[in-house]
């Protein structure tokens, strides 16, 4: 049997890769999204749930818009689609 490294950081490091999406349970191809709160919730996801964005969106029954995006720098590369309309959700 391979020993595993006891760590608390590898320990994290595995239990992040065991980790799959709530909703399809598969590997969320991107982690690089944040919700605002109150829009991870209101899809039914609770703080520590990992969901791949397209689920996400499923979930929650609606297409995202820009505003439901946290203001962080994780968010960049998604805010800068938005606006320059490559989302460009249910118009
Ligand atoms: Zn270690
Ligand atoms: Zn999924």
């Amino acid at each position: 049997m391979k020993k595993e490294c006891p760590c608390a950081r590898c320990v994290k490091g595995r239990e992040f890769f065991k980790r799959t999406c709530v909703h399809c349970g598969g590997k969320p191809w991107t982690s690089d999204y944040m919700l605002k709160d109150s829009v991870w919730s209101e899809a039914g996801l609770k703080p520590r749930d990992l969901c791949c964005i397209q689920c996400a969106e499923v979930k929650l029954g609606r297409d995202f818009t820009i505003n439901d995006f946290a203001d962080v720098p994780v968010n960049n590369a998604i805010r800068l689609g938005y606006r320059m309309g490559l989302r460009n959700p249910a118009s």
